[in-house]
């Protein structure tokens, strides 16, 4: 049985004040969490403190983003082993924002996923299909290449440190959300791949939904088998929301 996962990317929002709030809310109920994992994804200028805050609470604290480079002449670029030296335990690959506005390919996603885990820190790779491409049926096609890119080119051992978060760009802060049937059959979809690969990795690997999901929607979409949490954008900045997100996942257990 695989435990789900409640990951909250944070953007480029929050400050210190922020997560000293978030954090005193969010540990009055934090006892109740302890059937699923909870992560979150400050910007890297406040992992420290966010790390620092949620020290022995169970909540992971990851990077939205890492240079694929090891350390050099790469200004402005914070590498895996700065992250892990700050207490950083998990890293966001792929993002459909940073794929789109800053030009990452699947080459460089596979080189930020490396980089990562020659470390030692978990990824979450995110993968989706645009508007246009789920309307052109393009859907299997566009997260066949994205998965297999990964897949083809790491070891199960490396495998064993990634969780796929599967995010139709569509869905992201839009509001709009992908059916609970609709993110189940590309789940179940995205599990066939990794079967290829490996049966047993593909029982054990977590596959999130991300896109809207809300306190109204999570727990449907959270029900279906082959959903196993969630990554949460907008709603993660509302610490009720995010808490009621995470009760959710909870019941869906
Ligand atoms: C995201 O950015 O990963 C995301 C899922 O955002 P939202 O929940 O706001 O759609």
């Amino acid at each position: 049985m695989r435990r789900k996962l409640v990951a909250g990317n944070w953007k480029m929002n929050g400050s210190k004040a922020f997560i000293n709030d978030f954090q005193k809310e969010f540990s009055a109920t934090v006892g109740e969490f302890s059937q699923v994992d909870v992560a979150l994804f400050p910007p890297s200028l406040l992992i420290c403190d966010a790390a620092k805050h949620f020290a022995s609470s169970g909540v992971v604290i990851g990077a939205q983003n890492v240079s694929q480079f090891e350390n050099g002449a790469y200004t402005g670029e914070i590498s895996a082993a700065m992250l892990l030296d700050v207490a950083c335990d998990a890293v966001l690959v792929g993002h459909s924002e940073r794929r789109a506005l800053f030009g990452e390919d699947d080459c460089v996603v596979l080189s930020k996923v490396r980089a990562a885990i020659d470390v030692g820190l978990a990824v979450i790779l995110c993968v989706g299909e645009t508007l246009l491409e789920r309307e052109s049926a393009l859907v299997e096609e566009v997260i066949s290449r994205q998965i297999k890119f990964v897949l083809n080119a790491l070891t199960l051992d490396e495998l064993s440190k990634v969780t796929i978060a599967y995010e139709p760009v569509w869905a992201i802060g839009t509001g709009e959300t992908a059916t609970p049937e609709q993110a189940q059959q590309v789940h179940a979809f995205i599990r066939g791949l990794v079967a290829e690969k490996d049966q047993a990795l593909s029982s054990k690997m977590r596959i999130l939904y991300g896109g809207s999901v809300k306190p109204d929607n999570a727990e449907e979409i959270f029900s279906k088998p082959d959903v196993d949490g969630g990554l949460i954008g907008g709603a993660s900045l509302l610490v009720a929301d995010f808490v009621s997100i995470v009760r959710s996942a909870i019941k869906a257990s």
